[in-house]
């Protein structure tokens, strides 16, 4: 009896296991192979004055429409992508694709100055990273100033490493902004040495902003420090009105999220040219 069973729950793991490994195969793959037939694209998502609405940067987000499975979201892909060293030629595409959508929507008169773009832990560790971005910039024309990269605290965890560098990356007029700010385990101490422009609150900070007092009490304290040390502050993962209010209130300076917009691909990214707001919904 107990054999049976056992067996039972060996055939149910393994086909369990079965189709995790061969999604992970499949995707790994197809990473390859969607480089070469050009599944990947990428979507924009509009960073947003806090107090008059108006769009000063976006975000790319890189997005794989699969023949067979659809559209596969980046949390799937991208760590495979990193364990398999293929986020270093995507990445460089990713990069390339963003610059050069820049520098065109620039080129048609857009009051946009800005391009984030996500950086992965082993695209930062490449020793030519810096001469990568710096030969993307050139050929795409794009400002230095236009480019800010999205690092997370864990790329940046390696002090001896990163912070040089980010200095390199800043010296050439690249802006930096720090993903995800608060979920990571870097100490706050950190945040002094580190020369980053924006720092982005972490969307469960927004989720969990209107629970209670305390929960407040740290958003505030994070956008209150941050601007004590230079930084432009972007609030992530904004839903609500009532959200976006807290924000206003508490001198938060840009948000992103669904509430304002998602991500979305450049065909429906609507140029401003100085249009406000109002005016865009019109
Ligand atoms: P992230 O850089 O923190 O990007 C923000 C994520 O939050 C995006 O998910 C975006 O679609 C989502 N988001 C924005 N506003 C809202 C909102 O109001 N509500 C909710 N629920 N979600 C919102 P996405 O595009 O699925 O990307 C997930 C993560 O994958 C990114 O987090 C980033 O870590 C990574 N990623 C995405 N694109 C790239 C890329 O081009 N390169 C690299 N290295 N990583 C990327
Ligand atoms: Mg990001
Ligand atoms: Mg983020
Ligand atoms: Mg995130």
């Amino acid at each position: 009896k107990s054999k049976n069973n056992g067996a039972g729950q060996y055939r149910f793991f393994t086909s369990d296991m079965n189709d995790e490994v061969s999604k992970k195969l499949m995707l790994e793959s197809g990473l390859r192979k969607g480089m070469i037939s050009e599944e990947f694209l990428l979507y924009y998502q509009p960073q947003v004055d806090v107090l008059t609405g108006e769009v000063k940067g976006y975000e790319a987000l890189v997005r794989w429409e699969h023949p067979e499975l659809g559209m596969v979201p980046p949390a799937e892909f991208i760590p495979l992508a990193e364990e398999t060293g293929l986020i270093v030629p995507l990445g460089r595409w990713i990069l390339q694709e963003a610059c050069r959508q820049m520098a065109a929507w620039k080129e048609e008169g857009s009051t946009v100055t800005r391009m984030s773009v996500n950086i992965s832990t082993l695209q930062f560790q490449q020793p030519d990273f810096l001469k990568m971005v710096t030969e993307i910039l050139e050929t795409t024309g794009l400002p230095p100033e236009y480019l800010e990269l999205e690092l997370t605290e864990s790329i940046v965890q390696d002090l001896e490493h990163s912070v040089p560098l980010m200095k390199s990356i800043r010296a050439k007029g690249i802006r930096i902004s720090l993903d995800d700010f608060g979920t990571g385990y870097s100490s706050l101490s950190y945040l002094k040495d580190f020369p980053i422009n924006t720092l982005k609150i972490d969307k469960t900070f927004m989720d969990s902003i209107e629970d209670g007092q305390r929960e407040e009490a740290i958003v505030e304290s994070i956008i209150h420090m941050a601007q004590r040390l230079g930084f432009n502050v972007i609030a992530e993962g904004i839903e609500k009105c009532s959200q976006l209010r807290l924000l206003s209130e508490k001198a938060c300076q840009e948000y992103q999220g669904y509430y304002f917009s998602p991500p979305l691909p450049a065909e429906a990214i609507r140029v401003y040219k100085g249009q406000k707001d109002e005016e865009r919904t019109s």
